[in-house]
Parts: C-alpha cells; sequence; structure tokens
C-alpha cells in the first residue's frame, strides 16, 4: 500500500536525505505536502519533482515567489501558520518533522492532533515539550518514530518491548570537531570549523551544537521524553567513529546496540518504512575495514553544555525550554560572527540563572517562555557584539 507522506523542512538536510530516499522508490510513498522557510527554488523544484499537492513557505515575503514559481502545476503554494498545520495534519498518514528549531513545535503538535504517525527529528520540539507532547501522543495513540539516530538505535533495539527490562540507555556521542582541543583553543574557533563535522554531513545548527555537545545534551533530554527514564539512567559516552549509535542496557547486564555508517538515510529509511524495513543505496558497514571502536568518558569541564542540559533535565519542565531558546539565540550569533565559541555555553548558562518561569501547562506557555527567553537572549547578544 502506498504510504501518503508531508516533509516539514524539505529543503534541510533531513528533509532532502527523506527525499532521496522517497524519490527511489516512488510506488512506495506518494507526497502530499511539502515545507519550507525561506527556499523557494528547492522547495518548488522537490514540489513539481514528486507531485506534491501542497508547497508551503513559512516566510511570508516569499510567498509571491512561491507562487509564481509553481504557476502552471497541480500544486498549491500557501503561507502562514494554518498552512503549515495543514501540511502537517491534512492528507498524509505519515509526517516527517524536519523543522530546525522550536519553530517545529506547533506542526508537530498539529500533526499529533490529527492522529498523523510522526517521524521525528525535530529534536527541539521534544525537548522544549516533551511531556505535552508525548501525553498528546498517547492519548491520540500516535507513534513517534524517533529519527535522530541515536534514538532510532535505542528504537531498534528495543523492539516492540517496553522500558520494564530496562537498566539504562547509553547515547554515543562523536564528540564533534573540537574533541581534542582545549578549552582556550576552542574558544578561538571559528563558524567554518564548528561546522565541519568530522562524521556526519549536517545543517548548521546542528553541526555547532555537536561541536559544543549541546546537541547531546538535548538528546538526553529527548530520550528521556521519549522512553520516559529518569536522567540517571541514561548515559553519554563518546564514540569517536560513529558507528555505533547507541545501546540498549537490560537488567540481566545483556547490552544491545545498532552499528551502521554514518548516514541519516539510514534511519529515516527505518522510519519511512516502519514497521517494515526498505532498501538504501546507503554505503554497507564494513567492521574489519573499520578496525577499531574507540569509547571513553565525555568531559563536562571542556564542554560545559553537556552539564547545563543535565542539570535543566533534573530541574523542572521550564529550564529545558530556557536552555533550547537561549542556545538557538547564542548558535545563531555566533554563526553570524556576533559571538565567539565560548560564548554560547556561557550565555545559555546566564539566561538559565536569569530568565524565571514556571513549568509551562501547555504549548501556548511554553511558547511565552521561548519568546521571553529569546528576548532576554537576544538583548544579552547586543550587549557583546
Ligand atoms: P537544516 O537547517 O538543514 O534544515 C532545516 C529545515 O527547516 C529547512 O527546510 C528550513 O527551510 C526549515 N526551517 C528553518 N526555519 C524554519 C522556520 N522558522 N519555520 C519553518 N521552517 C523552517 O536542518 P537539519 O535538517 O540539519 O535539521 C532538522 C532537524 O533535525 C533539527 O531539529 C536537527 O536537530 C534534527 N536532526 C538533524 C540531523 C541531521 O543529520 N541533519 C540528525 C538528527 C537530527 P529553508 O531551507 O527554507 O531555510
Amino acid at each position: 500500500m502506498t504510504r501518503k507522506i508531508s516533509i516539514l523542512g524539505a529543503t534541510g538536510s533531513v528533509g532532502t536525505s527523506t527525499l532521496d530516499l522517497v524519490e527511489r522508490a516512488p510506488e512506495r510513498f506518494e507526497v502530499v505536502a511539502l515545507t519550507a522557510a525561506t527556499n523557494v527554488d528547492a522547495l518548488a523544484d522537490a514540489a513539481k519533482r514528486t507531485g506534491a499537492k501542497l508547497a508551503v513557505i513559512a516566510d511570508p515575503r516569499r510567498y509571491e515567489a512561491m507562487k509564481e514559481a509553481l504557476a502552471g502545476t497541480d500544486c498549491q503554494a500557501a503561507t502562514g501558520d494554518d498552512a503549515m498545520a495543514e501540511a502537517a495534519s491534512g492528507d498524509a498518514d505519515w509526517v516527517m518533522a524536519a523543522i530546525v528549531g522550536c519553530a517545529g513545535l506547533k506542526p508537530v503538535m498539529a500533526a499529533i492532533a490529527a492522529g498523523k504517525t510522526v517521524a521525528l527529528a525535530n529534536k527541539e520540539s521534544l525537548v522544549t515539550a516533551g511531556q505535552l507532547m508525548m501525553d498528546a501522543a498517547r492519548a491520540r495513540g500516535v507513534e513517534i518514530l524517533p529519527v535522530d539516530s541515536e534514538h532510532n538505535a535505542i528504537f531498534q533495539c528495543l523492539g516492540s518491548r517496553s522500558c520494564d527490562d530496562v537498566a539504562r540507555l547509553i547515547l554515543t556521542a562523536s564528540g564533534g570537531p573540537f574533541r581534542q582541543k582545549s578549552a582556550a583553543e576552542m574558544a578561538q574557533m571559528t563558524p567554518k570549523q564548528a561546522v565541519a563535522h568530522p562524521n556526519w554531513s549536517m545543517g548548521a545548527k546542528i553541526s555547532v551544537d555537536s561541536a559544543t555537545m549541546m546537541n547531546k545534551g538535548l538528546e538526553l533530554i529527548e530520550a528521556h521524553h521519549l522512553y520516559d527514564l529518569p536522567s540517571e539512567r541514561i548515559d553519554i559516552v563518546v564514540h569517536p567513529q560513529s558507528i555505533v549509535h547507541s545501546l540498549v542496557e537490560f537488567i540481566d547486564g545483556s547490552q544491545l546496540a545498532q552499528l551502521g555508517p554514518s548516514d541519516m538515510r539510514i534511519p529515516i529509511a527505518h522510519a519511512l518504512a516502519w514497521p517494515d524495513r526498505m532498501e538504501t543505496p546507503c554505503e554497507r558497514l564494513d567492521l574489519a575495514a573499520a578496525g577499531r571502536l574507540d569509547f571513553e568518558a565525555p568531559d563536562m569541564e571542556r564542554f560545559p553544555s553537556l552539564r547545563l542540559a543535565r542539570t535543566a533535565l533534573e530541574a523542572d519542565t521550564s529550564r529545558p525550554v530556557v536552555l533550547n531558546a537561549a542556545n538557538e539565540v547564542a548558535v545563531d550569533a555566533f554563526l553570524n560572527g556576533r559571538i565567539g565559541f565560548a560564548d554560547i555555553a556561557a550565555e545559555v548558562e546566564r539566561a538559565l540563572d536569569e530568565v524565571e518561569g514556571a513549568p509551562p501547562a501547555s504549548i501556548e506557555e511554553v511558547i511565552d517562555l521561548d519568546q521571553r527567553t529569546r528576548a532576554f537572549a537576544d538583548a544579552r547578544m547586543a550587549e557583546l557584539a
């Protein structure tokens, strides 16, 4: 049977990898809707190639250009929050959530409310509203399929088992491009050096998050919500080769791991075909050629973001919202040359200390706290710049 799919964030790294797989198996998938923020050309091109019915451009200033690019096709151009919600909740039965940042939260909630199966790459939505999102998914009977390679690995190791027999989860981390740099060296690193990840090709924001290791901190919070396990039962181990994508330790002492090459098309394919499997064009893992697998404990001194994320998770549900928003603003400022690399974690810590807020009881309250944190962090960036 054909699976009807929508891809939110279709022009990004995860979005284009998803399209690549879908276009290789046209008999299995029908593309219903695609979205982007500003990239009209790539969105229009993908809509024409796949025969999508709806193409939503988030930036209203790009709407006229979008309409023009789709003139004479059967694909409708749209913009605005309602159109984004329509892309997430319309005709599709499977939705790829691959918008970057908290901007992905409302569309993900719309997909859940409409009962869609959600393939979740957009970790920031789970970090900021994990409890609300998982409650909504349970209430609606919605399956959340983790796309992040670590959480997808855990999902594959667990199969249909519950976490009752799980002792702990072990998230692997590559350590990023600065794994062997001193704190003083890291402080001098440029955006170009920070986005040059040794193993993975990804969007700019997650690449910087990997360099600070905030990415692993966000993934810790993500794992907590997806698998309903407390912070002390989720460990992080640095594994520079990115071959073992994560592990599950059971109460009897067994550990199961999922291995594969560093190609996001593998976890994406797993979610696309779930509960079946599909072929991918990915290179096969050759362990003899790889030779060795190394593991080491993360360095919490050089990578303070890890400590900040764990502390935020262990506090209350307001702190991950502040952590995430301050990090999004700081990473953007770093990428635009306004602050240094070491300022990112320092500014996140400052926001965590200074932006107050109660645990959010609704998505509106999450968004309100997110906005207040952004205003605080924006003011700080202006001072620093
Ligand atoms: P990219 O920056 O490559 O792509 C982001 C996508 O979201 C683009 O389509 C972009 O459109 C769109 N977008 C950006 N801002 C907005 C907005 N405000 N409203 C609507 N759409 C928006 O990101 P990635 O693909 O790297 O990452 C996407 C998500 O997946 C992130 O949450 C990331 O953490 C997660 N992830 C990514 C992995 C990877 O390998 N890349 C691995 C695991 C998780 P436009 O192109 O027009 O700007």
